[in-house]
């Protein structure tokens, strides 16, 4: 929340990554922007999990994930809702940091010129042409994508109404008007162990995960790095979270099987 990260600041703070967890851009997104603006801190969306995801202000105006904070990175990797097979795409509010981006990526070079001049020390982050043909043909199929992961989602939340409802599990809050991508469909675990559910249900060759563990602060990078410190709050999130199947194989009869299983998985 916008408090959480405000409590974090120090003199020190240049920019602040979000990340739409899930494709659920953050519900405190536009008190994070203008905390950022206050204070002269850049603002960077991670949008890898969120394409295509909507925000509503308190004006009740929509805004596209990418389009809130000063810049946004979004990711096509493979396993992403839109993909390229490899790379991913800046986009940002400054012109100047715009070029400087531009030529980064093509080896140094300042953009739009007809003789080379190096200007940076770039490298080659080029998005191949062919690749980008495969993200414009995912552009297209987008909205109807988004379409039919909702309504897996809602086909979940459907099966699994009586374990929301006692509290079992809760899904991810989402605000009214906001649209989540539903890159991943995820559950916290209020009574049960993840590592339990995720082994039950992959012996019915159902592969639920719980990503993100250990923690970044917890990897060999970071773990005892002097500048690194975390918000303890955010562990009992993170740890009793899994992520249940959705993605365009998925038939709504695949979720109803899911959450039969699930739900024996609740009462064993
Ligand atoms: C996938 C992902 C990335 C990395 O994307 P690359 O295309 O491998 O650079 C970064 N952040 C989040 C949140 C992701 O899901």
């Amino acid at each position: 929340s916008a408090h959480t990260i405000e409590s974090a600041i120090t003199p020190q703070t240049k920019a602040i990554v979000i990340v739409h967890f899930a494709g659920l851009i953050s519900p405190d997104i536009f008190a994070i922007a203008t905390l950022c603006k206050q204070r002269h801190i850049t603002l960077i969306e991670d949008c890898s999990h969120a394409h295509g995801a909507i925000a509503i202000d308190s004006k009740g105006k929509s805004h596209k994930a990418g389009s809130i904070g000063d810049i946004a990175v979004f990711s096509f990797y493979s396993t992403k809702i839109l993909t390229c097979g490899e790379g991913g795409m800046i986009v940002c509010k400054n012109k100047d940091f715009a070029f400087t981006c531009r030529s980064l990526a093509n080896r140094g070079l300042k953009p739009y010129e007809e003789q080379e001049q190096f200007i940076t020390l770039g490298s080659n982050y080029r998005l191949p042409e062919f690749s980008a043909i495969m993200g414009l043909s995912g552009l297209a199929a987008l909205e109807s994508q988004l379409a039919y992961r909702q309504k897996l989602s809602l086909a979940y939340k459907q099966y699994l109404h009586t374990f929301i409802k006692n509290k079992t599990i809760s899904p991810q809050a989402i605000p009214s008007g906001f649209r989540h991508s539903f890159w991943r469909f995820i559950i916290f675990l209020h009574k049960h162990s993840p590592d339990n559910i995720i082994k039950y249900l992959k012996s019915y060759h159902i592969y639920a995960d719980a990503p993100y563990k250990p923690l970044l602060h917890k990897q060999p990078l970071l773990a005892n790095h002097p500048l690194v410190s975390y918000v303890p709050s955010t562990q009992p999130t993170i740890e009793n979270h899994i992520s249940l199947p959705i993605h365009m194989g998925i038939k709504l009869k695949d979720v109803r099987f899911i959450t039969s299983k699930l739900k024996e998985a609740f009462n064993e």
